[in-house]
């Protein structure tokens, strides 16, 4: 008789001896042996007979009567290595579930007896990692290397994946996350290989390639709905990364036309970031934590030790990710939820636990547990799976630095700028360079859509991927030419080479350079019309920066990021010095501090906010701070406390209705009357479509209007900016989402009100120009916007943007205004 690993379940747990037996009964069912009634009859039979066998085994079986609930004969093994108790005492390791239609499994049941007086045998099965023991034991058979079996559910649907690099990382984390909204099991198979959809380390083992077809099907009671909902993802690409040069800071164009002189030493890689750096290489000896093993004193503190790691991994991976999203957009955070996924495997977390009962230091568990599953993606001989290993260890070597108390100092730093050259970065070596001192950088290993890759592009560092293991040879200090754009290391350049690439850099550059050198100047329009052009900033430390890019002021300062990046919530006293360093940094020019904008995408883990089944049209923005005066009260004390220090104005988030407004307000002047404070302007967010309906009558009250086009877009267009597959499609630059500004501009100025709009399509050159001709008084950005959206303002006159504007609200469709 067969006996497949979909029938073994190892390091299990078990409550107590029914606990057990309906664990080896659902596995009887999820192999397909049994009808779900066949589970029922066996703890029937349980009560009037011990299914006992002897050694730490235990044989639970049904009744003859539930004989007609037996599709196949089958068994199943649960292996319990901490034991369950079963009658009077006896501890059970191995539970082997037997559904007998007739007799073809005895021959196992001999084979049982055969091992039941073997106690070593008994002993290493009970504890063993590899299923193949315990099928071998059973059957007399090692079978090869696991092709799985499971059968495919009965719902089910085909699809070719259309992502280039197939179902990695970031569309495996998609599909995952889309996969648990539903109660149904799904099953995705590739080839004969199977995965558990909710799964993410088995679908990445899957190794599912762009342009493979797959079989996803589902069972349970929302099968259908999850089906309809992950065959729209899949088809639409499940969020992936366009392999295409990001546009969206300072951009270094690709195309420089420099070749070097013949016979020049060179490494060729594959470009990562487009671009040519001239410079001196450093290596970056990445240190790895490895740990020895330790028995640890006491496993309960020890299992204290390891989830209080896992929680910490946790705060900086959500830190990571707000603060990588508010730099570079959702896409390329998402990377560091994939991270989140894997802290949060519970195969994972469970092993590491079951060693450290086995009295195995913390450490070492979890520095195994990952290690066996980088060496098994290593061994996928695939270059994208490589590149999952690669994250993989980065979360592993995270959770280690915090359970062995290692600090942060493995990331790269530098005095003066070098071209960095690494075995390979991970992305959170990547979050954490500093762009002033990064002149470009290449790897042995990494492909070019990795995440650094991507983050890099976004820095707009030359980057080159995949060198070969000849870098590492490289002495410090050697004089180099990155060219990104085509994927080359080349050394020890001539001075004439040196000369010719940094003359064709230039340029290359000069576009960037002529908005870079006129950044001070104002964005006005060729026939006069100013627009203010602003910096969206979240720390003071950012401030410098901002001005020196030619920032005029700030139009959109969040402040949750004092919030998000600690794990405590800050003191009035805290608040107050980061609102005043921002003021002073800005000496006079305005800065726009938004309240608590917590909720929706922003989460605080140590606020415990209820989890929300909405959570975009939940206690969000306003509504909190309303609700938590306790986190209100102090925040706008902070703020009139500080307001001497500059120009400072106050911004409500989320207002959807008059009396969220007044009730802010009066907040605020109570506030300002207690602390006798000097008054400053009071503003809302428009991000709400009721706020836009109500703008009239909301100008009458308020000082300021600064448009969300973020939220406003995906509310005008009922489309949730996180979603999957939706936020694609949900373009700011949307006549619909137009109109609403159009309409915001003109009930403002009915009343002599200043508009601002600080969304992110306010820094989209084409959205700068729209919004312009619409009228708005100014646009706050992103830094590395800053020189390039003041350059498009000065281009064109306001005529012309006008026209544009009532071109873009006439459109009938997105691609309609972006085509314009
Ligand atoms: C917006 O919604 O456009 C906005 C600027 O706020 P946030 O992105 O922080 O929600
Ligand atoms: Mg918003």
């Amino acid at each position: 008789m067969d006996l497949q690993s979909n029938q073994v379940r190892l390091n299990a747990r078990a409550a107590n001896k029914l606990d057990a037996i309906r664990q080896v009964g659902q596995t009887l069912l999820d192999a397909g042996f049994i009808e779900a009634g066949y589970v029922d009859s066996m703890l029937e039979r349980e009560r009037v007979a011990n299914t006992y066998l002897g050694n730490g085994i235990a044989i639970p079986h049904g009744l003859p009567k539930a004989r007609d609930l037996i599709k196949n004969t089958g068994i199943a093994v649960l292996q319990v290595p901490n034991g369950v108790t079963w009658n009077d005492g006896e501890t059970v390791r191995l539970v082997v579930g037997i559904a007998a239609k007739s007799d073809e499994h005895l021959d196992i049941l001999r084979r049982l007896t055969g091992v039941l007086g073997d106690e070593a045998l008994v002993q290493k099965l009970a504890q063993t990692t590899d299923a193949n023991d315990i099928i071998e034991a059973l059957t007399g058979e090692r079978p090869a290397p696991a092709k799985s079996v499971l059968p495919d559910y009965a719902h089910a649907f085909e699809a070719v994946v259309p992502n280039k690099t197939g179902l990695h990382a970031r569309p495996a984390t998609t599909f995952v996350d889309l996969a648990r909204k539903f109660q149904a099991e799904i099953r995705v198979r590739y080839g004969d290989n199977v995965a558990n959809g909710k799964n993410m380390l088995e679908l990445l083992q899957l190794g599912v390639n762009g342009g493979a077809t797959i079989r996803v099907s589902a069972q349970g009671s929302d099968a259908a709905a999850a089906l309809e909902t992950l065959q729209a993802a899949v088809l639409a690409g499940l969020d992936d990364e366009p392999e295409t040069v990001a546009a969206e800071s300072a951009p270094m164009l690709g195309d420089h036309g420099w070749t070097p002189r013949a016979g020049i030493q060179a490494l060729s890689g594959i470009s990562a970031a487009p671009g040519l750096a001239i410079g001196r290489v450093r290596q970056h000896i990445q240190r790895t934590i490895t740990v020895e093993d330790q028995p640890p004193s006491d496993p309960s503190s020890e299992a204290t030790n390891l989830q209080n790691a896992l929680d910490a991994s946790q705060q900086e991976l959500d830190a990571l990710y707000n603060e990588v999203k508010a730099r570079f957009g959702g896409a390329k955070a998402a990377i560091f939820r994939a991270h989140s996924e894997f802290l949060n495997d519970p195969v994972l977390v469970q092993e590491t636990v079951a060693a450290v009962f086995d009295n195995h230091s913390a450490a070492w568990a979890w520095q195994r547990a990952i290690n066996d599953r980088v060496a098994m993606l290593e061994r996928l001989d695939d270059p994208v799976l490589a590149g999952r290993a690669v994250d993989l260890s980065d979360v592993g070597q995270r959770v280690l630095r915090h359970l062995t108390g290692v600090g942060n100092d493995a990331y790269f730093s530098s005095a003066s700028p070098v071209i960095l050259l690494a075995d390979d970065l991970t992305p959170s070596d990547t979050a954490a360079l500093d762009p002033d001192m990064i002149l470009g950088f290449c790897t042995v290993r990494g492909g070019p859509t990795s995440h650094t890759a991507i983050i890099a592009r976004s820095m707009g560092i030359p980057a080159v991927v995949a060198a070969g293991e000849s870098l590492l040879d490289i002495k410090d200090g050697t004089a180099a030419i990155i060219d990104g754009s085509n994927g080359v290391l080349y050394l020890n350049p001539s001075p004439s080479d040196e000369q010719a690439a940094l003359a064709a850099r230039s340029a290359m550059q000069q576009q960037h350079d002529i908005a870079m050198n006129l950044r001070f100047e104002p964005a006005t329009t060729t026939d006069g019309h100013q627009v203010e052009i602003a910096a969206n900033i979240n720390r003071a430390s950012d401030a410098a920066k901002a001005l020196e890019t030619g920032a005029e002021g700030v139009g959109l300062m969040r402040t949750e990021f004092l919030f998000l990046e600690r794990t405590s919530i800050p003191s009035e006293d805290e608040q107050f010095a980061a609102y005043r360093d921002m003021l002073s940094a800005f000496k006079g020019k305005t800065v726009i501090i938004r309240t608590l904008d917590i909720g929706g995408d922003k989460e605080v883990p140590y606020l415990n906010l209820p989890k929300e089944d909405n959570s975009f049209l939940g206690i969000r923005g306003i509504r909190l701070c309303l609700q938590r005066p306790d986190l209100f009260i102090p925040q706008l004390r902070a703020l009139y406390r500080a307001a001497s220090y500059g120009n400072l104005k106050i911004m409500f988030p989320m207002i959807a209705t008059l009396e969220d407004w007044q009730q802010a307000k009066s907040m605020a002047d109570l506030v300002r009357n207690e602390l006798n404070a000097p008054q400053v302007p009071l503003g809302i967010m428009i991000e709400v479509p009721s706020a836009v309906v109500l703008a009239d009558m909301l100008a009458e009250e308020v000082d300021f209007f600064s448009i969300g086009t973020n939220d406003l877009t995906q509310y005008t267009l009922a489309m949730d900016r996180l979603h999957p597959v939706l936020a694609k499609q949900a373009d700011g630059l949307h006549p619909a989402v137009l109109r609403m500004i159009d309409q915001t501009v003109k009930s403002a100025s009915k009343h002599g009100k200043w508009v601002g709009v600080c969304g992110g399509i306010a820094g989209d050159p084409k959205g700068a120009a729209i919004l312009t001709g619409l009228g708005v008084s100014e646009l706050s950005v992103s830094v590395p916007s800053i020189a390039e959206v003041k350059a498009v303002i000065r281009a064109r006159s306001q005529a012309d943007l006008q026209a544009l504007a009532q071109k873009a609200i006439n459109s009938r469709t997105a691609a309609e205004v972006r085509a314009l």
